[in-house]
């Protein structure tokens, strides 16, 4: 067993204790605890498994941007050690596979030199159109060590990768009406690699992907989440709407417009680009740039916890609402 899944288990095992010393208070409240209507001990319930998917999804951006794992850059072995660590998730969560495994790999070149990379991908068959998918990714690798220094990545993209643990955790156990894939995904960081390479070989036709949901940098903002894609489909905006009026956070849509300034555009600017070019809609969840970005200071300290898990809510929101709608 790898160490992450040992940490992983021995997280569950304490909130499992946790939750049940919960219902044990509950239970020995006094007479107002014992008298609550069965309604109330049921949002307990469900407050207490989501502070415990909330605690696992913190988990695994403290894994990920670790200084053990010394910046993901791709083909390190740091970057093989996040790899273990989404593939033993997936595997945890019994995640389907394509092809008998959650390894998608792929070569690239670098001055005349072939070099490796890897996406982890499962999926979650839909209950009633499993042939239609929603392509969930996120970029798992970020910058390595440059200059002796750790570029820990924790905003880019911990933070999004576990978001797309979360999602896939939440759906395994909840299948969705599509079909939904989880592609976390290598190489983004110096050219977008693992996503051209899921779009040019992908695991079902791409003209049967509905949607793609990408999640890069998620969890540093204090309020706003930005969503773009709407421009270019514009059936995805009253989707976004409804999400947005029930938000903990500002989830304010734009930076999709090819008539904003350079550089505010971000319609290419990470992996749903190849989704785009290859004419599939997409949404694109991300933080604006900060003080931390692309710096050894993007650690777990610096990124807003509570953000993070609203963040990934709205997302879940917006894919359960897209989830009830046909193609767009
Ligand atoms: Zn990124």
């Amino acid at each position: 067993m790898t160490e992450p899944i040992t940490r992983l288990n021995a997280m569950r095992s304490t909130l499992r204790r946790m939750a049940g010393l919960c219902v044990l208070l509950a239970a020995c409240g006094g007479e107002d605890a014992v008298e609550r209507p069965a309604a109330a001990a049921e949002v307990d319930a469900e407050a207490v498994a989501a502070a415990e998917a909330g605690a696992r999804g913190l988990d695994h951006i403290r894994f990920l941007s670790a200084d053990s794992l010394e910046g993901r850059l791709i083909g390190s072995e740091g970057n093989r050690k996040a790899r273990d660590y989404i593939e033993g998730v997936y595997r945890s969560l019994a995640l389907s596979m394509y092809e008998g495994t959650y390894l998608d790999p792929f070569a690239f070149q670098v001055n005349d030199e072939t070099r490796e990379g890897s996406n982890v991908v499962g999926y979650v068959e839909g209950t009633e159109q499993p042939d239609r998918y929603i392509v969930v990714t996120a970029h798992f690798d970020h910058l390595g060590v440059r200059d002796g220094e750790i570029y820990n990545g924790a905003d880019d993209n911990a933070s999004g990768t576990a978001g797309l643990l979360m999602l896939a955790e939440h759906f395994s156990a909840n299948p969705a009406r599509h079909s939904l894939i989880f592609a976390a995904v290598d190489g983004e960081e110096g050219g977008l690699r693992g996503a051209r390479h899921f779009v040019s070989d992908p695991p079902v036709p791409v003209a049967d992907m509905m949607l793609n949901v990408n999640l890069d940098m998620i969890s540093h903002n204090d309020s706003v989440l930005y969503v773009a894609g709407a421009y270019h489909t514009e059936s995805l905006k009253p989707v976004l709407d409804a999400v947005a009026s029930a938000s903990a956070i500002t989830l304010r849509q734009g930076h999709d417009s090819p008539d904003l300034p350079r550089g505010d555009d971000w319609t290419m600017a990470s992996d749903h680009g190849p989704f785009h070019e290859a004419g599939v809609p997409f949404v694109y969840f991300g933080v604006e740039d900060h003080p931390d970005y692309h710096r050894a200071s993007d650690t777990f300290e610096t990124i807003n916890q509570q953000f993070f898990l609203d963040a990934v809510e709205t997302v879940k929101q917006v894919i359960l609402r897209f989830d009830g709608l046909n193609r767009p």
